[in-house]
């Protein structure tokens, strides 16, 4: 093995463990939650390493290096999930690889992604992103829909040909009333979850949880941890 791959493969087996031990402290199955790894400023060869051991579902939050990245490592089976803020005029790239979009957060994206994923002859798995400190109609700093825009949104996801609405997902926010409450947090949207699965059966992925803070969103519920950090190492600059 590379230096590369020990260190990754010792990273994985670490948040693996946290994932399972996470899991047992809250009475849940461990095949209940599952591990995106983000790989999002590293390189397709880290991507390849990953796959190799075992890895299946990598997520990216910036479309100029997923797209590339994600052409690079086209002879994998990989499913590749976008997790960032996405502006319309990219949604069509996006669409061409990632097969869940989990940060739809207004209704003119939903219509961009229905179309580009009509064009493309793609279903595209969507989950509402949450601003949990967002208030009433506005979006949050880092993405997000206000708790209140939630049903509306969800409704024109399950409207739209060519997407598929699978859940919601979240960021613990830094301000506001759950600053530093994690747990909170996460609870809050297991709660819009409950409310949105009443009109949506089908959508019950919730997506939450970071190297941080894994623990708390399992705890709450979660269905999707997404670790960057901890499998990786720390990221140098932007990301
Ligand atoms: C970067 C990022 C993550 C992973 O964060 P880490 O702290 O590196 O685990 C998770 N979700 C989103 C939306 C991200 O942008």
């Amino acid at each position: 093995m590379t230096e590369r791959k020990e260190e990754l493969a010792a990273n994985l087996a670490r948040v693996k463990e946290r994932i399972a031990s996470a899991c047992a402290a809250a009475g849940r199955d461990r095949e209940e939650v599952t591990l995106l790894v983000v790989t999002k400023t590293y390189p397709a060869s880290d991507v390849r390493i990953l796959h190799e051991l075992g890895v299946r579902q990598v997520a990216e939050n910036r479309d100029q290096d997923a797209a590339p990245k994600a052409a690079e490592c086209s002879d994998l089976s990989l499913s590749w999930h976008f997790v960032g803020q996405l502006q319309t005029n990219k949604v069509r790239s996006v669409v061409s690889y990632a097969d869940v979009v989990q940060s739809v957060d207004r209704v003119k994206l939903v219509t961009a992604l229905s179309s580009a994923a009509g064009r493309a002859g793609r279903e595209i798995g969507c989950l509402i992103q949450v601003a949990l400190d967002a208030e009433s109609g506005e979006r949050g700093a880092r993405g997000g829909v206000a708790p209140d825009g939630i049903g509306e949104l969800a409704d024109a996801v399950a409207g739209a040909p060519g997407l598929r609405l699978d859940g919601l997902m979240t960021v613990a926010p830094l301000s506001g009333p759950f600053a530093g409450r994690q747990r909170a947090a996460f609870d809050r949207l297991m709660e819009f979850s409950s409310r949105l699965r009443g009109n949506h059966p089908a959508a019950n992925m919730v997506s939450a949880g970071m190297s941080a803070d894994l623990e708390d969103a399992i705890a709450a519920g979660a269905t999707h941890v997404r670790v960057g950090t901890a499998v990786l190492g720390v990221r140098a600059g932007l990301g």
